[in-house]
């Protein structure tokens, strides 16, 4: 047993559709740029380049149903619908043929943005943690199992107090989910509770405080979000 200096900090987790059991969560990682409209509505050429990834730290982790605080230091709080995937076997280096064996499951995610500290980051040339990996950041819906790694297919919606702001087909992805676990297991070897984020279609836009934020994605429960 090892003995620790303080108490252990709380294993994040993330709640199963059908259980009580908790998935616990390790890394979330997160696609950038992922449906093509989304990638000209920020002003870049969806053609042109390989996936590229950022991370949120594991405790930035938000229940479906959550009212959280309105993040510091931001005016431009912005959701983004995406879908999820749950990490349930390690692998480097996977083919893109065997990259679905690795999926555990799949739920439905809003990867809340700083848009108004991501766009300083962008101009000056710095990192993006402090745009996308603060605290309450990654809201994420219950879990689905998916027994053969098959991703949900249908449409990814969010609404805005009942106003439905982003509504895209799953399929209009540039990186299906096989290819995205395929590339990022070159990058870094993926581990068991690995969460990753498969990047939002157009339509982002703000929430203000008060509103709530609902991610639908057709065959699992909706991510929902509470602005106080
Ligand atoms: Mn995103």
């Amino acid at each position: 047993m090892t003995a620790f200096a303080l108490p252990p900090p709380e294993q994040p987790s993330v709640a199963i559709c059908g259980s009580h059991l908790r998935f616990p969560v390790r890394r979330i990682f997160c696609v950038g740029r992922n449906y093509a409209e989304h990638a000209r509505e920020m002003g870049n050429d969806p053609d042109k380049e390989p996936p590229f990834f950022f991370t949120k730290p594991a405790d930035a982790l938000v229940e479906s149903g959550t009212t959280i605080p309105y993040p510091p230091m931001t005016s431009d709080l912005h959701h983004e619908a995406e879908l999820v995937v749950a990490i349930g076997l390690a692998g480097r280096e996977i083919p893109v043929e065997r990259a679905l064996a690795h999926v555990w499951g799949y739920a439905a995610g809003n990867d809340l943005t700083r848009r108004d500290l991501q766009a300083e980051a962008k101009a000056t040339r710095r990192p993006w943690d402090m745009s996308k990996g603060f605290d309450h950041s990654a809201v994420v819906g219950a879990l689905a199992r998916s027994v053969y790694g098959s991703p949900p297919q249908g449409r990814i919606r969010c609404l805005v107090d009942g106003v439905v702001r982003q509504d895209a087909e799953l399929a209009d992805m540039i990186w299906p989910v096989s290819s995205i676990l395929a590339y990022l297991s070159r990058l870094v070897e993926l581990r068991p509770c690995d969460l990753i984020f498969t990047g939002t279609p157009a339509g982002v836009g703000a929430i203000a405080r008060g509103q709530t934020c609902k991610v639908e994605i057709d065959g699992l429960d909706t991510a929902t979000v509470t602005l106080a």
